[in-house]
């Protein structure tokens, strides 16, 4: 795989940076991920301002334009063969000696890599995935997208060890989101999602359900969650980037509806697979 590493293409094996990187001695960077359909970037606007506001908040200026982000961004895809991809990018504050503050006049870290999209499995779309609850233990900023993610990456491994594959997460007995993705559930034909502030990702996924569902007159609700509503809950929907809208059919061992994917998310996913293909031939991003 072709990656791009401050200001050069070059292999992913070849890419390297200083151990005194910021990113590395303090996770003090922010990062994106974005699909790529049949070389069309999914919604690429939309990461790139919620990139600009994820570095605004943690104080780095923003290295490119978004026209420089977008063909860096484009010839990234090129150089790599998938037809569909996923596209990684972070910015990190620079390599420095080590000291909390801000060291003076650094050059930031820009990264960015390609790797194959697979398609979601077949099972997974039958069947559903189970997830496990577990108390929010993150900080207080869940909106910027901060590549320090050692909380997500315990919460989930905690769920993985559960046999579940994601970890929905509470934060005084009300719902954020997942270790990686935003969750939506369904109540008497009523989809809800927790409402946007610092408490969880503003999702790009999470954004186009809502647009999609207001389009189709499918009723909506962005409010507050409680964790007793998660097992009476009809449906129960995780959503990423990469992993699309993934219904979830147990929940803490407990079965949601009648166990199998539900009808509105039979739904939604048609409406997003057609949004995609939409996106693929170029009609839309
Ligand atoms: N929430 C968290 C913590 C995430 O890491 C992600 C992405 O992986 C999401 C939500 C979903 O965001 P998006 O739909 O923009 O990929």
């Amino acid at each position: 795989a072709t990656a791009y590493l401050n200001g050069e293409f070059l292999p992913l094996g070849q890419a390297k940076v200083s151990v005194l990187d910021r990113g590395f001695l303090f996770g003090d960077g922010v990062y994106e991920v974005i699909p790529v359909y049949g070389g069309h970037f999914f919604r690429l606007a939309l990461h790139l301002q919620r990139l600009a506001q994820s570095l605004e908040a943690v104080r780095l200026e923003n290295p490119f334009s978004e026209n420089q982000w977008q063909n860096m961004l484009q010839e990234l895809v090129e150089r790599n063969e998938s037809v569909d991809q996923t596209v990684y990018l972070q910015v990190t504050r620079g390599a420095a000696i080590r000291n909390h503050a801000f060291p003076d006049r650094v050059e930031p870290t820009v990264f960015a890599m390609s790797s194959p999209l697979e398609p979601l499995s077949a099972e997974l779309r039958i069947k559903g995935v189970s997830a496990v609850t577990r108390e929010d233990i993150r900080w207080k900023c869940c909106h910027i997208k901060s590549i320090a993610l050692l909380a997500n990456v315990l919460l989930r491994q905690e769920a993985i060890d559960a046999g579940a594959q994601e970890a929905i997460l509470l934060h005084e007995e009300q719902l954020t989101e997942g270790a990686a993705s935003n969750v939506f559930i369904v109540r008497e034909g009523v989809l809800v999602t927790p409402p946007k502030g610092s408490f969880l990702l503003s999702g790009i996924t999470r954004d186009l359900i809502l647009e999609l569902a207001k389009e189709n007159g499918i009723p909506c609700q962005e409010r507050a969650i409680l964790a007793q509503e998660l097992t009476q809950a009809d449906e129960i929907w995780l959503t990423s980037s990469t992993r699309e809208i993934i219904p979830v059919t147990r929940i803490d061992g407990i079965r949601i509806g009648n166990g199998a994917p539900g009808l509105l998310w039979q739904r939604m996913d048609k409406l997003y697979q057609a949004y995609k293909m939409k996106v693929r031939a170029g009609l839309c991003e």
